[in-house]
């Protein structure tokens, strides 16, 4: 049936028990018409999210007890293997990766069944995208016949949101991340790159969307907000329709330009009340706490302010001179190398030259202690 291939599947799950966990699985798979016929000795993989070593209990990295689950489930509809990767912030290696699997509680689940992807090659593709054109992809998103995108959600800085489409930049190779933001500066055309990336992932593969939100994040997401109670599971084949409804399900509705670009395309419709839904006769919705850098009213006035007063009103990232303990992370992962370490009274401690900053929030959202915080625009304080 043609509607279930942009059709998205929600039910509702409390916790990260993984019997209850494979039950709702196996109802979305079979909802969803996924079945042997589809898996049967097909190389699965999970694009994780596998943002920085964090554990799960923070619910910014993929839950274990989701890879488990299907697992199982793949398992059960006789694939030929599965491997979980992501690349994360920071080099694409073994010595970042072991970090990252060992304290996202991917180690302890490790085994014949689940491969933890250790292949650190990429291979160059060419794509017709709006902005992106050639670009490196991991060997491991090329090699697999089918890829699950197992996301989470989240707010996000640059973006606002974070869930299906977003994870897929992680298909890109280490600092060559880094690069992108440095290429595609603006929240225009770093949302259409998205957008051209997710694009070209759709057109070479199978690719089903799982969005864990039995915890989201709100808040400075994606790695430094808090844990939020959302008790839902979604899944789709198709990430688009999956996003909008994410999208609606954290009151959000429009605010998410990669999704207006995808809209614009022909991809999804913009609208959530337009999506089929299934599992649940109506989508549950949730206040979620933006991030400190998208409560800048810029975002939500971009049209009425001209350049100037805009700018007036940008945040910008700030480090925390007290909790920084001058570890480089945020210096490395820089696009615009606008972060230097420098000694003070014997402490190491970085600084941002605000003059080249172009508020990707990289820095902050790869910083391991949370020691980038957002500084709002007087104007902005005043006005709120
Ligand atoms: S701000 Fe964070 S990432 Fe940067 S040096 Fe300080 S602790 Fe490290
Ligand atoms: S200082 Fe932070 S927000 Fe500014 S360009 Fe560098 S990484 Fe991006």
């Amino acid at each position: 049936m043609e509607y279930l291939d942009k059709a998205v599947y929600i039910t509702e799950c409390d916790d990260y028990n993984i019997d209850n966990i494979r039950v709702k699985l196996n109802q979305a798979f079979t909802a969803l018409g996924l079945n042997s016929q589809y898996f049967k000795d097909k190389n699965v993989l999970i694009k994780a999210n596998l943002v920085m070593a964090k554990k799960p209990e923070y619910a910014a990295t993929t839950h274990p007890a989701f890879v488990r689950a299907i697992a199982d489930i793949v398992y059960q509809y006789e694939a030929a293997s599965l491997t979980v990767a992501d690349s994360p912030g920071g080099p694409f290696n073994h010595v970042t990766l072991s970090s990252v699997y060992n304290t996202c509680g991917l180690n302890d689940i490790a085994g014949d069944r689940i491969k933890l992807n250790a292949d650190f090659t990429y291979s160059p593709v060419r794509t017709n995208g709006f902005r992106l054109k050639s670009f490196n992809v991991i060997n491991a998103f090329l090699k697999a016949d089918i890829v699950i995108d197992l996301c989470k959600l989240k707010t996000h800085a640059l973006t606002g949101m974070t869930c299906s489409i977003k994870n897929l930049f992680g298909i890109i190779p280490g600092v060559e991340k880094v690069e992108m933001h440095s290429n595609f500066t603006t929240k225009e055309d770093f949302s259409e790159m998205l957008v051209d990336l997710a694009e070209y992932a759709v057109s070479t593969k199978p690719i089903i969307a799982i969005c864990d939100a039995v915890l989201s994040h709100e808040g400075n997401g994606p790695t430094h907000g808090i844990p939020k109670k959302t008790g839902l599971i979604l899944m789709s084949k198709s990430l688009f329709s999956l996003d909008v409804v994410a999208e609606h399900i954290m009151k959000m509705d429009g605010e998410v330009l990669f999704l207006n670009y995808a809209a614009e395309r022909g991809l999804t419709k913009r609208n959530y009340e337009d999506i089929d839904i299934i599992g649940m006769d109506s989508v549950p919705t949730f206040d979620f706490v933006r991030s400190d850098a998208s409560k800048s009213m810029i975002i939500k006035y971009p049209k009425l302010l001209g350049g100037r007063i805009a700018k007036l009103l940008e945040t910008r990232p700030k480090i925390n001179r007290k909790k920084c303990i001058g570890c480089g992370k945020c210096a490395s992962s820089c696009p615009k190398h606008t972060i230097v370490i420098k000694k003070n009274k014997q402490k190491r401690i970085a600084k941002i030259n605000p003059k080249n900053c172009i508020k990707c929030y990289c820095c902050q959202e790869l910083c391991p202690i949370g020691a980038v915080d957002v500084k709002q625009s007087l104007i902005v304080k005043i006005l709120r």
